[in-house]
């Protein structure tokens, strides 16, 4: 819509066409093959993909292979399952760095050709100690005179094996003396006696980042190739990089601003741990963000892209509340999905008055705010379960649920009046003891009297029984995500709460895997997709209704 005002990378882009530097927008997700992605990841995808979208351009999902040690093919796989899951399609543009190898050596030779690059013998310790500090300029490397002849000897004697890690590697000649270490003559080749996942032994050197990167967006023809803010100071180096090889068109770095979440745990070291220690059932734990997790908890693509477009874009790192991601969910659902009844915390209501033996299929409508979800039939007969909290024996004020001598609609049904209870040896209520009045059925205009309170219920005999897991913030809000003391995390001991004696109305015992619902009065829930079975459902609730979440 040409009211919305574009951001800044679009205004950059807008501006690069319309001065004919940029035919073509290409774009493209670059993530190392080292971990699952996470919501942050997700925001990427989507801008990049987004954006490629926008200009009839092209997205290109690259696997940036480059560091043989951190990779592994199995999060090849799960990194490929979450982008198509986002909806971000790369269509035929699947690309692995690691294909660019020959290129990337065949640069590093033009750029010794050049002069502009040189093999070092330093160590790298010794190398950090040349580049010199902020305040202090760097030192010649004794080797930065080598003749180009030795040069390319030397690094073809790197190429077939000949040095051991860390013996030699190769440096771009930049500028010692410049403000940016970055360009302080910074390692583009290491050698490497690594077997790589895709090239196995083909290779024993590996270019770096900084070096690679250009080098790979060049080569597929990427117009913007757009990363987070700490790569600001890298970008003099990538643009010397596609200056030096002279490429036709050379791609333009973009930096914006990570997302960042309030009181969650994104770091890698963190969740491997709590994963290790048994805190959480694997990296896709509901109560986690990577987006395997927020699948799992019953997150849909589609509210994710909501939340990262309520973001923004932005130059200055922030950080966002959790609750704007949950609101997110919550839009997307409320007219998506059936609102079913399900007792987390059973009691048995008995209608005393309701002939035994006898069944009557209530029409239920789906959802009352969106026709087009049709109804289904809810048996209804003499016992029934309801919520614990629906009734007391003893109401404080404002009280309109069940109590003794009081009337109450159960939902889509009819009116019950309270006239006993039973309570166990403990003094535990077991039982509530109710009379019906057939004359207020739902939907047959009854006008008679009203009733202050509406519950949920399921029918005894055909509820489902099921387990639910409600979730709460893994760490202490209060406290704050790490312990100021030690560095650990302030875990919230009560973040997962099973409850295993559970209700549901039997049409849920056809719930699939992420199949999600309103339970009236209680949330949205989500079919798990690791536990639950036909057998033995298991709900995970992705949020609660209520939000203290304004937009
Ligand atoms: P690591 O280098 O430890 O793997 P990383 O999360 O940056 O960390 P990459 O695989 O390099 O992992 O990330 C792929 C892409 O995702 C990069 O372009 C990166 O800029 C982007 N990205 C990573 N984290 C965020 C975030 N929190 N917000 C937005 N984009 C992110
Ligand atoms: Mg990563
Ligand atoms: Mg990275």
């Amino acid at each position: 819509g040409g009211t919305v005002s574009k951001n800044f990378i679009e205004q950059i882009i807008d501006k690069d066409i319309e001065e004919g530097r940029c035919e073509e927008v290409v774009t493209r997700f670059p993530p190392e093959p080292n971990g699952y992605l996470h919501i942050g990841h997700a925001k990427s995808i989507l801008l990049n993909y987004g954006l490629a979208e926008e200009y009839h351009g092209k997205f290109h999902m690259r696997f940036d292979d480059t560091n043989p040690t951190k990779e592994k093919v199995e999060f090849v796989e799960s990194i490929k399952a979450d982008i198509q899951w986002l909806g971000a399609d790369w269509g035929d543009s699947l690309f692995f760095a690691s294909d660019y190898f020959e290129q990337m050596y065949e640069a590093a030779v033009k750029l010794i050709k050049k002069g502009k690059a040189y093999v070092s013998d330093l160590s790298a310790e010794e190398i950090r100690e040349y580049r010199g500090t902020l305040t202090e300029p760097g030192k010649d490397d004794p080797s930065c005179n080598r003749s180009v002849e030795e040069n390319l000897a030397l690094f073809e004697d790197m190429k077939n094996g000949k040095f051991k890690d860390g013996e030699k590697v190769l440096r771009a000649k930049i500028d010692m003396a410049s403000p940016n270490i970055n360009m302080r003559d910074p390692v583009i080749y290491r050698v490497a006696h690594m077997t790589h996942h895709r090239t196995g032994d083909t290779w024993c050197i590996y270019p770096m980042y900084d070096f690679a990167h250009p080098i790979e967006d060049a080569i597929e023809g990427v117009s913007h190739s757009i990363c987070t803010l700490e790569f600001e100071d890298h970008r003099p180096l990538y643009d010397w990089v596609v200056r030096e090889l002279e490429y036709e068109k050379p791609p333009k770095q973009i930096e914006f601003a990570k997302l960042y979440l309030t009181n969650v745990v994104t770091g890698k070291r963190y969740i491997k741990k709590l994963v290790e220690d048994g805190i959480v059932d694997g990296w896709d734990d509901p109560r986690l963000v990577s987006i395997a997790a927020l699948r799992r908890r019953g997150f849909t693509p589609e509210s994710i892209k909501r939340f990262v477009e309520l973001c923004g874009i932005s130059k200055s790192n922030s950080s966002v509340d959790y609750a704007m991601l949950e609101y997110c969910i919550r839009e997307d659902l409320k007219m998506k999905k059936p609102r079913m009844m399900a007792v987390l915390d059973p009691i048995k209501l008995v209608i005393d008055n309701y002939p035994e033996g006898e069944v009557e299929y209530l029409d239920v409508a789906n959802n009352l705010e969106n026709e087009e979800l049709g109804s289904r039939k809810v048996p209804f007969c003499r016992e029934l379960y309801i919520d614990r909290d629906d009734f007391m024996e003893e109401p404080p004020k404002k009280y309109f649920r069940l109590f003794p001598g009081n009337e109450v609609r159960l939902m889509h049904a009819y009116f019950v009046k309270c006239e006993s209870f039973v309570k166990d040896e403990n003094g535990k209520v077991i039982e509530v003891h109710c009379t019906y009045d057939p004359e207020t059925k739902q939907g047959t205009g009854f006008t008679g009297r009203k009733v202050k309170g509406t519950i949920h219920w399921v029918p005894a005999p055909f509820a489902k029984k099921c387990e639910v897991r409600l979730y709460e913030n893994l760490v202490d809000e209060e406290k704050g995500v790490y312990n100021k003391e030690d560095g650990s995390l302030n875990l919230n001991p009560d973040s997962l709460k099973v409850l295993k004696d559970c209700y549901v109305e039997p049409e849920l015992a056809k719930a699939e895997p992420y199949d999600s619902f309103q339970f009236v009065r209680q949330g949205y829930f989500c079919a798990d997709a690791k536990d639950s079975t036909p057998e033995h459902p298991v709900f995970n609730r992705i949020v609660s209704l209520k939000s203290s979440f304004k937009l």
